[in-house]
C-alpha cells in the first residue's frame, strides 16, 4: 500500500517536488478557505531559504499573514456594514479646535472601552465634530474586531418601535447585543415620544454593563428630559449611561462655518447644522 503510493509520487527531481506541493499547497489552502496561503508560502519560502528560518519560524510567518489579511479584510466588512454617513477617522482630525479632550480620546483609541462595555458621551454644540469622532470610535472598534452599528437617535426609535409592533423587540435586542458598539448619534435634534423613549431607555438598560454605546447631544443631560418628554425616564436612562462612560465636551464655534465669519451667528449655525447633517 505504502509502497504504491510511494512509487506513483515519487519525485525525481527537486523542482519537480517543488511543483507538487505547491501543486497541493493551493488545493489545501481552498480546502481551508484560505487562498492567500499559497501566495505566502511559496513567497516566503525563498525568503525562509535564504534566511536559514527554522520551519517553526516559517510556518509562523505564513499564518501571520493569513491572519493580518483576514483581520484588515474584516475590518472593512464591519465597517462598511456599520451605516456610518461618511468615513471619518481620528487621523482626519484636527485637535487644534477640540485640545481639551484630545488625551481621553487618544486613550479610547486603545479600543479598552469595549472590552469593558463602557460608554462615550459626545456633548457640545452643531459643527464641532461630535458627529466625526463618533464615527472615529465606530472604526476603531471595527478594526479591534467588534462589529458596530451606526444611527441616529430618530433612527434607532424607528427601528425599535418596529420591532415593538412586530412582537419582536426582545429578539431584536438580543440581536444588537451581539454589536461591540452602537452609536446614537444626535441625541436631542428631534423630541422622542414617551412610548418610544420607553423602547430607547430599553435599549440602553439591555447593553447596560455588556456592551458599548457611543452616543452624541447638542444639549447637556439637564435637557435630555425635555427630549424624552419625561424627566423619571431620562433620569434613569443618563444612570444607566454615564454609570461606566467617558463624558467629553467638546466646545467652540462650528468647523463647517470655519473661515466663514458666519461662526458668532446662531440662527445660521443651527440652520447649517441641520441641513448638512
Ligand atoms: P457635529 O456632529 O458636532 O455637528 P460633525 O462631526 O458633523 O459635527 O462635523 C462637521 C464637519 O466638520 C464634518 O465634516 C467633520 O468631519 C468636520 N470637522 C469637525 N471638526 C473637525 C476637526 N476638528 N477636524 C477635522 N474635521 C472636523
Ligand atoms: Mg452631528
Amino acid at each position: 500500500m505504502v509502497s504504491s503510493k510511494t512509487t506513483v509520487k515519487t519525485p525525481t527531481t527537486t523542482a519537480h517536488n517543488t511543483t507538487e506541493s505547491v501543486k497541493q499547497l493551493h488545493y489545501l489552502a481552498a480546502a481551508l478557505k484560505a487562498p492567500r496561503i499559497t501566495e505566502a508560502a511559496t513567497r516566503l519560502a525563498d525568503q525562509a531559504r535564504d534566511a536559514g528560518w527554522s520551519f517553526e519560524d516559517y510556518l509562523a510567518a505564513v499564518l501571520e499573514r493569513e491572519v493580518s489579511a483576514r483581520n484588515a479584510s474584516g475590518a472593512q466588512l464591519r465597517i462598511r456594514a456599520a451605516g456610518f454617513p461618511a468615513a471619518k477617522t481620528l487621523e482626519d482630525f484636527e485637535w487644534d479646535t477640540q485640545p481639551s479632550i484630545r488625551g481621553d480620546v487618544a486613550a479610547l483609541a486603545s479600543g479598552g472601552f469595549l472590552t469593558e462595555a463602557r460608554n462615550v458621551v459626545l456633548l457640545g454644540p452643531p459643527g464641532t465634530g461630535k458627529t466625526h469622532l463618533a464615527t472615529a470610535l465606530g472604526i476603531v472598534a471595527a478594526r479591534h474586531g467588534h462589529r458596530v452599528l451606526f444611527a441616529t437617535a430618530t433612527d434607532w426609535v424607528t427601528r425599535l418601535t418596529e420591532a415593538h409592533r412586530a412582537g419582536k423587540l426582545p429578539g431584536e435586542l438580543a440581536r444588537l447585543r451581539r454589536y461591540g458598539l452602537i452609536i446614537v448619534d444626535e441625541v436631542g435634534y428631534l423630541p422622542i415620544e414617551q412610548d418610544a423613549a420607553n423602547l430607547f431607555f430599553q435599549l440602553v438598560s439591555s447593553r447596560y454593563e455588556h456592551a458599548s454605546l457611543v452616543l452624541t447631544s447638542n444639549l447637556p443631560f439637564s435637557g435630555w428630559g425635555g427630549v424624552f418628554g419625561d424627566q423619571a425616564v431620562a433620569a434613569a436612562m443618563i444612570d444607566r449611561i454615564v454609570h461606566h462612560a467617558d463624558v467629553l465636551t467638546l466646545k467652540g464655534a462650528s468647523y463647517r462655518l470655519r473661515g466663514r465669519g458666519l461662526d458668532s451667528l446662531p440662527s445660521i449655525r443651527t440652520t447649517t447644522a441641520e441641513t448638512e447633517n
